[in-house]
């Protein structure tokens, strides 16, 4: 998910329309938007699809007022099924203070765990959404300050979450210990602005000031700016490697490096362990083409678009069904077949999770002509699921589960299938010495199996480490 906050400025909620439409990547199914003016107080807005087709509409937006104002865009989840708008986020609750609404992007591993305390407690849930046990355990506090209020909650809450809220005069952004998902805070005339993504910065031309640290709650009102605590126990840094590989944008900046330089550098990584004699390196796009650059350059293979991506469709991992699934590749993407024909192909893509874009491309580049066809991925074999709020499927699911490279390779049925080892990988986000075994620089659990925060929910369902 995408989650996006601006303070201090005229019609705060249409800063965050622009943000969240730069953020859309993040999450494509739903998106809304809470704001508070001094005197017609809180309003909302939350509607399925982009951001584009909703939050452009100026009778909506005229319904938005206020200098404050937050949003957040949702990425589904191929296990809630039947997504309904109370589950759009942010929340928003009524309670001592004034009230607060909240945006999270993450996801809580012990969220069953709370809410059938809540529940038991007396509390009445409006969604099946594991973020709502935050407005929750606030309402329940006995700290006086919202903030307190959010500190005592969310010490109470394990997993990943990067958090935007607003009070009706505060912005308030919070980081998990781990600081798992990314958050970055700038500036804006006299307003701030907190984002998931500098690239949400750029867009509506404010200045990037710094990251939200891992463990820290950046409190923001008009009157005195930033004030930042530090209310968990301090812990080491983990954060999500795959938002370098594939899920945020290109043009975005983590840890002072753009994203585009470590994808590039991902390819050349890729190239360096897992050479191959070919004509062409064509990415899978639009993910796998900034490694598909750094390979070419790196082999010394020439780059070319052999595959055409339409760009009127979305991300085909997010779409929630697996027929809908099926289908998404060939309406996005197409093979350029006068360029393929003949030729040996090196296909490099991000990542495989199911398989099913691979399969298909590969159908489609062999129907094409190609004469070879040479799959390399630019992250590791995705053999565990993530729970810390990148939807990978259940087990059974993921090729690279049940699967050896071999198996994979005879299942795709192509002349090779390649992965980059992890620690090329960690070289390629800058980690010059690859992964440290005892103390992993970043949380790569989807890959290694190592969940740096227990997964409490589904240990308890019974998944096994
Ligand atoms: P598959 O078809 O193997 O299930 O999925 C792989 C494709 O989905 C890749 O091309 C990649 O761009 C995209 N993808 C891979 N992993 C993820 C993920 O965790 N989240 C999302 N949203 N997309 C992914
Ligand atoms: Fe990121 Fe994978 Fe960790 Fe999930 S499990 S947070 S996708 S590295
Ligand atoms: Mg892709």
């Amino acid at each position: 998910c995408g989650v996006f906050g601006v303070i201090g400025v005229t019609d705060a909620a249409n800063f965050v329309a622009l943000g969240l439409h730069a953020l859309q990547h993040r999450g494509q199914e739903a998106g809304g938007i809470v704001c508070h003016h001094p005197e017609h107080g809180f309003n909302s807005a939350r509607r399925f699809g982009y951001v584009r087709d909703n939050f452009t509409k100026q009778s909506l937006m005229e319904t938005l007022p206020g200098p404050l104002a937050i949003g957040h865009v949702r990425y589904s989840t191929a296990g809630s099924k039947g997504a309904a708008i109370r589950d759009v986020q942010p929340f928003f609750g009524e309670f001592a203070m004034g009230g607060a609404a909240i945006a999270h992007n993450g996801n809580i591993t012990n969220a069953d765990a709370l809410r059938r305390e809540l529940i038991e407690r007396g509390s009445i849930f409006q969604s099946s959404s594991d973020s709502e046990c935050i407005i929750h355990l606030m309402a329940r506090s006995l700290q006086r300050t919202i903030p307190e209020r959010m500190e005592d909650a969310l010490r109470r809450v394990e997993g990943a979450f990067s958090v935007v809220a607003m009070t009706r005069t505060k912005l308030i952004g919070v980081r998990d210990p781990l600081g798992v998902r990314p958050l970055v805070l700038g500036k804006i005339a006299d307003g701030y602005v907190l984002s998931s993504e500098t690239c949400a910065l750029d867009i509506i031309g404010a200045q990037f000031v710094r990251e939200v640290e891992p463990g820290e709650m950046v409190v923001i009102t008009e009157k005195k700016g930033v004030e930042s605590h530090y209310p968990f126990r301090p812990a080491k840094s983990r954060f999500c490697i795959f938002e370098h590989v594939y899920f945020s944008r290109p043009d975005s900046i983590i840890g002072g490096r753009s994203v585009y330089e470590t994808r590039h550098q991902i390819g050349v990584e890729l190239a360096r362990e897992t050479p191959v004699e070919a004509d062409l390196v064509c990415p899978v796009p639009d993910s796998g083409t900034p490694a598909a650059i750094g390979f070419s350059h790196e082999s010394g293979i020439p780059y070319a678009m052999g595959i055409i991506r339409n760009q009127y469709m979305g991300r085909t991992f997010i779409e929630p069904t697996e027929q809908i699934r099926n289908m998404g590749v060939r309406l996005k993407l197409n093979v350029n077949r006068a360029l393929i024909e003949g030729k040996r192909v090196i296909l490099v893509d991000d990542s495989v999770v199911r398989g099913t874009t691979s399969r298909k491309i590969k159908d489609m580049i062999l129907d094409a002509g190609a004469k070879e066809v040479h799959f390399r991925i630019a992250s590791p074999p995705t053999a565990w699921p993530c729970f810390y709020g990148v939807d990978t499927p259940n087990r059974e699911k993921l090729l690279a589960a049940t699967m050896s490279e071999e198996e994979m390779r005879e299942h795709l049925n192509v002349d090779s299938l390649k992965f980059i080892s992890l620690d090329g990988l960690y070289r390629a986000v800058g980690e010059a010495q690859g992964r440290s075994p005892s103390c992993p620089q970043y949380c790569d659990a989807c890959f290694s199996g190592e969940y740096p925060v227990a997964p409490t929910d589904m240990i308890n369902k019974g998944f096994e480490l």
